[in-house]
């Protein structure tokens, strides 16, 4: 990646810093991905964009803001991307994946904060990450009590615009949220002083929509009998999504899922017929965070779908298009955004029927519920969650990790033995 030297000198970056980085992410990568056998050949667009993570993404959204766009950074799948698109705005993810990011987080945020929280704010102010640096503005969320703190942090040299989530899903809220939503369009038109109107959101509604169904089209083959494709494959796909441009993301899973779609017909599988098939829940994984589809899928198993934001969440449920006013569009927003279910949501039961819904369309044998260490939310939703799944005769496994690989030997005995005990 030394090319893009000049351009992280200019970002602000700590290059001692980076450099370390820039050294352990091709040998993570090379073990955890490379290693795979029979890879679908549409993977190649993935591992080049890997190759190059910290460089041809941010170097694109450079040359975009020297032609007057703005760069949005966000932190959670309930912002619309919509709004951000119809203002000619770009936007960008912004969590972060990584162990190394983590003790810069430390330095600022109690130490029992979840991993995600805390390389988010770690790799801002260690410098160690483009896309941090390249964002005009960041978009928080009121979903957990660590991000509403961490925004006052990450705030403080960063223009901030924070949304006010709702608890709850009842139509109130629902409006409450399409409120926010309209209130999210003023402060993008003023940002990026480009008029939001009925047909620019429209189009930016079928642009998103489009990416969704894409993705949708690539999750659709992981039901097949036959597993056309790794769970590490589909999970990177999945975490490169947030930063992509939304077209060319459409574009290229639509063609990874015409090979898959060949693979299925043609009866070709990643894995020997008989592999226990996994659905993992739970919090997000961001990139470069694979340690867990690592260990599954070097323990006999394979993960075919991904009950998680980034998973099922990111992609089902389309926005109504074409719709006649910006009113009658930012309700639709705010239903189909609302139809996500995340843990700081009460009740939270519409993820329980996601998740049985999706152990019978995946043909799913067992359940991972994974928990980020220090995320009380998802945490205390465990319980009701593994019993719901319990009752029903489906095994589930509960786990809390972090993003070191110290309980990575403790991780692999007891996921080996859960994959042993489903036969
Ligand atoms: S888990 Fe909840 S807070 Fe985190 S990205 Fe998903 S929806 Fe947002
Ligand atoms: S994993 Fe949990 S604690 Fe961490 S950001 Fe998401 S909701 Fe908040």
């Amino acid at each position: 990646m030394a090319d893009y030297e000049k351009m992280w000198e200019e970002l602000g970056m700590n290059m001692e810093l980076h450099d370390r980085l820039c050294q352990v992410l091709p040998t993570a990568f090379g073990d955890v991905y490379l290693s795979q056998e029979n890879r679908p050949e549409g993977m190649g667009f993935w591992d080049f964009v890997v190759s190059g993570i910290h460089g041809i993404r941010p170097a694109e959204l450079i040359e975009a803001q020297k032609n007057g766009q703005k760069v949005f950074g966000t932190f959670c799948v309930y912002v619309p991307d919509e709004v951000v698109i119809a203002a000619k705005g770009i936007v960008t993810g912004l969590c972060g994946g990584s162990q190394f990011w983590v003790p810069g987080g430390e330095k600022v945020l109690p130490k029992g904060t979840c991993p995600l929280i805390k390389a988010s704010v770690g790799a801002r102010l260690d410098k160690t990450c483009p896309f941090f640096r390249i964002a005009d503005m960041y978009v928080g969320e009121t979903t957990c009590d660590g991000k509403k703190k961490a925004w006052e942090i990450l705030g403080e040299d960063v223009p901030m615009h924070i949304m006010d989530i709702p608890q709850m899903k009842r139509e109130k809220d629902i409006v409450k949220w399409a409120g926010e939503i309209e209130e999210f369009k003023k402060v993008v038109e003023d940002f990026t002083g480009n008029k939001i109107t009925v047909e620019n959101l429209n189009e930016a509604i079928k642009i998103i929509n489009n990416k969704r169904k894409a993705l949708g089209r690539v999750f659709n083959c992981r039901k097949a009998a036959k597993v056309p494709i790794s769970g590490k494959d589909a999970l990177l796909m999945m975490q490169i999504a947030f930063f992509d441009d939304p077209v060319r993301c459409a574009e290229m899973c639509n063609k990874l899922a015409d090979e898959l779609e060949k693979r299925i017909a043609d009866g070709v599988s990643v894995c020997p017929e008989g592999t226990k098939r996994i659905l993992v829940t739970g919090t997000p994984l961001a990139i470069p965070n694979w340690k867990l589809h690592h260990i599954i899928e070097t323990s006999g198993a394979i993960v075919v779908c991904e009950e998680m934001c980034t998973g099922t969440r990111y992609f089902e449920n389309m926005v109504e298009e074409d719709l006649p006013t910006l009113e009658a569009q930012y309700m639709a927003l705010a239903r189909r955004y609302m139809k996500t279910n995340c843990a700081c949501f009460t009740p939270n039961t519409a993820r329980f029927d996601d998740i049985l819904r999706m152990v019978d369309e995946y043909k799913v044998d067992g359940v991972i519920d994974v928990n980020l260490k220090f995320c009380n939310l998802y945490d205390t939703e465990g319980f009701l969650l593994e019993r719901t799944l319990k009752e029903k005769g489906i095994p589930v496994l509960g786990i809390e990790t972090d993003y070191t690989d110290a309980d990575a030997e403790q991780l692999k005995t007891r996921i080996g033995a859960f994959i042993e005990m489903l036969g």
